[in-house]
């Protein structure tokens, strides 16, 4: 990095210490913004570049809950509003021992560039909380979410920020968290939270969205080198709702996908996931990998470690950040693995980006092939705005068109700043182009 891009990059290093993973989401996108900035150097004028990287607002809250026992614990709740200048902030909540401001600023950076690549007028930000729903009852997980919404109700709305899930946040805890925001507000307010269930207010093809999404966005970009999914064997890392649906999307097209992984270790499954078996464990039992293989012979469990020492050649990594190294990308380009397709946010390390790139392997970062989820969280509040309800097809259309737009915007990008085929530089500098035009005719706010 040199210039106004490294200054900028310093600055947020020692303005935001010990805060890893943002460092590494800022440092992407400004070294792709350098060619954009050598060709319009308006965007760094009023310190455009040292504001986007700013957040609007961040807020830190104590969640105190009471456990079966009795006993009182007290987590911490986050919701970074990073950038509202394409409408409302939007993004999950990420429940996960792990959870830090470092995390949820890295994830709201990420979901402003994503956001806008979804054409769909909606802001970046992010949430959640250091809680760990692993093991807890339905009791506990709704005292939390509770207890998490009576501080998050304060600051959200359907025209001012609309948190979805994340990491530990589906269904079930979107569900707890809107009954505890309506009743404290005595407003049904559909548009407040997205991923709701179909009986109040969700939309069709949201649970699915962003694993059909990831895969779909494999598609296109074989299809620019005349190849197709079809026949092919992928590698999936996670077994949470993005691996589940980009599983489920990957066979459809015709595709055998045969890893999926927890934090326990991973599966090979060489004669193809058995979907069914898998939802059964994971999203009706709340079990583990462990007990898939239990139940289906052939498969395999390997204990610790990730997916990609497997001979694949497609690889989906659905599960977190930087769980997908220089080691690993090596590895994959080695078996012949020729396409990765970003699930999670951020899963490969700055090293494995620049190995696959290296290699020539066909790479989408997440914020371009994982927003299919949030695109169609727009949708959501699309019909909840309007009252209505699309089927099926009609919302699956969408998020094909959707996911079609995204790819070709970034290709576009990647053509226009003098690098054909790269979808890192692509997605950063369509979506950057897309919010700075706006901030800037919006003034210094
Ligand atoms: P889930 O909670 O449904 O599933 C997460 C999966 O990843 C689980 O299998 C979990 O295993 C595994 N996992 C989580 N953390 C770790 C870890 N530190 N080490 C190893 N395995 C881990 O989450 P989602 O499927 O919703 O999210 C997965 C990824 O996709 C995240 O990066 C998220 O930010 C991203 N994403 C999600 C979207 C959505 O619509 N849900 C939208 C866009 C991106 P275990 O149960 O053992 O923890």
């Amino acid at each position: 990095m040199q210039g106004v891009v490294e200054k900028v990059y310093e600055q947020v290093v020692a303005r935001n210490r010990g805060e890893a993973e943002f460092h590494q989401a800022v440092r992407e996108v400004l070294e792709s913004l350098e060619p954009v900035i050598a060709k319009h150097p308006h965007y760094a004028d009023n310190a455009l570049l040292e504001r986007i990287v700013e957040p609007e607002r961040q807020i830190i809250f104590r969640v105190p809950w009471v456990d079966d026992a009795g006993a009182v614990h007290v987590n911490r709740g986050f919701r970074v509003e990073f950038n509202s200048a394409l409408g409302p902030y939007k993004g999950g909540l990420r429940f996960h021992p792990s959870v830090n401001v470092g995390i949820i600023k890295f994830l709201g950076f990420e979901q402003i560039f994503k956001n806008a690549l979804t054409a769909q007028g909606i802001g970046g930000g992010k949430g959640g909380s250091d809680f760990d729903p692993h093991g807890r009852s339905d009791a506990e997980v709704m005292r939390f979410c509770q207890s998490f919404m009576t501080e998050l109700s304060r600051h959200i709305g359907p025209s001012t920020d609309v948190p979805a899930g994340d990491i530990g946040v589906g269904g079930r805890e979107v569900g707890y968290m809107f009954g505890q925001y309506k009743r404290l507000r005595n407003s049904y307010d559909a548009g407040v939270l997205t991923g709701k269930g179909l009986a109040w207010g969700g939309s069709l093809v949201r649970t699915e969205a962003t694993g059909y999404g990831t895969v779909l966005f494999a598609q296109s970009m074989l299809a620019t080198k005349g190849e197709a999914l079809e026949g092919k064997k992928v590698a999936v890392s996670g077994s949470g709702n993005v691996a589940i649906y980009a599983i489920e999307k990957a066979q459809q097209l015709g595709a055998t996908p045969i890893t999926f992984s927890d934090s326990s270790g991973y599966v090979v499954d060489e004669a193809g996931v058995d979907l069914d078996l898998l939802k059964q464990i994971k999203e009706v039992e709340r079990g583990r990998v462990k007990d898939y293989v239990e139940r289906r012979p052939g498969a395999r469990l390997v204990a610790e470690g990730r997916p990609w020492d497997v001979p694949v050649d497609v690889a989906l990594p659905c599960a977190t950040q930087n769980e997908l190294d220089g080691d690993a990308a090596a590895t994959l380009v080695r078996n012949g693995c020729t396409v990765v397709s970003e699930g999670a946010n951020m899963p490969s390390t700055p090293e494995a980006v620049e190995a696959f790139q290296a290699a020539g392997v066909l790479y989408a970062p997440g914020k371009a092939s994982n927003a299919g989820g949030v695109a169609t969280s727009a949708l959501e509040m699309e019909q909840n705005a309007g009252r209505t309800r699309w089927d099926f097809k009609t919302a699956d259309a969408k998020l094909t068109g959707i996911m079609a737009d995204i790819h070709d915007s970034c290709v576009a990008a990647a053509e226009e700043y003098g690098r054909p085929g790269d979808y890192v530089l692509g997605a950063n500098a369509a979506g950057f182009t897309r919010v700075a035009d706006v901030m800037i005719a919006h003034g210094i706010v």
